[in-house]
């Protein structure tokens, strides 16, 4: 959007100002659209909207179905179930450019028609000032009811994060996005062993690079969710899933039986994982995945040099022709927990583990009724932080659990969940109450542990 000279003087006032045009801030919006009639003012230090899938590597995939991501007034992509290839057999996922042609389709057929958008791309906010990046031309942004901070989750990925370790002179280390422009290096190092990891040695295992030439660091094992039940129509497997909850011995026995139930993975089954992020693989990849043998385990990578990679645990052989592929950025890292609704600021926040664009939409709705007070918006949006190890799927089953309960008590929440695209619960009345409740009584024995 061009900003005219009289806003450049006097400002611009909206009910909403959103600070960022990522996937969470677009939901946000597109509730306020659907259930309101503020007007709102966008802004985006991007070029477009679409946030984090600007600076993402080419063969990047959703990891879950698009069926429920992006907005819940428009379906991403069809209902079509993948024929080919790694998700074969699974409902499709869209890819990068797919996920930033559906937010432009957006902004222009349903956001700006709509005459209570404002976009300001190339925009920075900062203190109630916006400051446009290619003029440098300054205006104030005020909000009549809140500024929404759709930025708070910091997501980061390789191509805009430097390595978290050193790199030192002639060593040739890069991001997944060069990968394609890189010819026939002495071998492969892949650091990290996140989704994207998983990505960079599927691209390169499609491309027919040997497995014998890829070493891959992997400072800790995962368990991974299997996307078979992540389908539109297996809702988690919910009902399952608690029941083994409820069942479980220990934690350990828990995530066994989790695997044995088929909702869990992990790629080497002789490893008991550390890790869990809500990354989602098929077990196709698993079986591709596990054609890497040379795997680092000796802590996190330290630093990169022509000769060495020294790690937490010592140090390996490298050479200057080897293409240390660094996957290392956290993707979403592990905020500190803020109240959702404070005052005349929100801030975007996940209250259902692992959904962030399904909690910006249901935040987005909450913030459009006007029948609540901010204790009873706070009520319905109880923040659940992004995972990061095992335990941390016990804290945040048992939050999720306790959120559906006071979804439920609520008429409007629960007409909005039975309508909601982006519900991967689908609209069912939810799990048996007293199968929820055994398996909240187990999970809090597990924690007190
Ligand atoms: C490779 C990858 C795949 C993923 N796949 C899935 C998936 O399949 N399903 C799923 O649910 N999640 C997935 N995720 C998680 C992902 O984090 C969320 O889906 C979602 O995209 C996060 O969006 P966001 O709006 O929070 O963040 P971002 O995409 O980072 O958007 C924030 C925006 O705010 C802007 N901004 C920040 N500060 C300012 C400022 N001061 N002024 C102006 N603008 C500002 C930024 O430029 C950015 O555009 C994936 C993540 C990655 C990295």
């Amino acid at each position: 959007m061009v900003t005219s000279s009289s806003e450049a003087d006097r400002g611009v006032v909206a009910d909403y100002v959103v600070v960022g045009a990522g996937a969470m801030g677009m939901a946000f919006v597109d509730e306020i659209l659907s259930h309101s009639d503020a007007m709102v003012a966008l802004v985006e230090r991007r070029n477009r909207p679409g946030g984090h899938w600007n600076d993402a590597y080419a063969h990047v995939r959703l990891h879950q179905p698009s069926f429920f991501y992006g907005l819940n007034s428009a379906q991403l992509g069809s209902d079509h179930i993948d024929e080919v290839g790694p998700n074969q057999g699974l409902s499709e996922l869209a890819s990068g450019a797919e996920v930033l042609a559906y937010y432009d389709h957006a902004m222009q057929r349903r956001f700006l028609p709509s005459g209570r958008v404002q976009f300001f791309a190339n925009t920075e906010y900062r203190d109630g000032m916006a400051i446009v990046g290619p003029s440098g031309e300054t205006f104030e942004l005020t909000a009549r009811v809140a500024v929404v901070d759709a930025s708070y989750m910091k997501v980061t990925v390789p191509s805009t994060t430097p390595p978290r370790y050193e790199v030192g002179d002639g060593a040739t280390v890069i991001a997944p996005n060069a990968l394609a422009s890189c010819v026939n290096p002495d071998g492969y190092v892949i650091v990290g062993a996140g989704k994207t990891a998983f990505d960079a040695i599927m691209w390169l295992l499609d491309q027919q690079v040997a497995p014998d030439s890829i070493r891959w660091v992997v400072p800790r094992d995962s368990w991974l969710i299997n996307r078979a039940v992540t389908q539109p129509d297996a809702g988690f497997k919910i009902g399952d899933q608690l029941q083994i909850i409820a069942e479980a011995d220990s934690v350990e026995s828990m995530w066994l039986d989790l695997e044995s139930a088929g909702q869990m993975l992990r790629i080497n089954p002789d490893r008991m994982p550390d890790m869990y992020r809500c990354a989602t693989v098929t077990e196709i990849e698993l079986e591709q995945l596990r054609r890497v043998t040379n795997v680092i385990r000796m802590g996190r990578v330290r630093r990169i040099t022509q000769s060495s990679i020294d790690l937490d645990d010592g140090s390996v052989e490298t050479t200057p022709g080897t293409l240390h592929v660094d996957c290392t950025a956290d993707g979403l890292e592990r905020r500190p927990v803020v109240p959702v609704f404070d005052g005349r600021r929100i801030t975007l926040q996940t209250v259902r583990a692992c959904q962030q664009v399904f909690s910006a939409a249901l935040i987005g709705y909450i913030a459009s009724r006007t029948d609540l007070n901010e204790a009873a918006k706070n009520e319905l949006a109880g923040v659940i932080p992004h995972p990061d190890t095992p335990m941390d799927f016990v804290s945040s089953s048992m939050a999720h659990i306790h959120n559906v309960g006071r979804w439920s008590r609520d008429a409007g929440v629960t007409r909005w969940m039975a309508e909601a695209r982006l519900n991967p619960m689908g609209g069912g009345g939810g799990p048996d109450l007293g199968l929820a409740i055994a398996a909240v009584a187990k999970l809090e024995a597990f924690l007190a542990e």
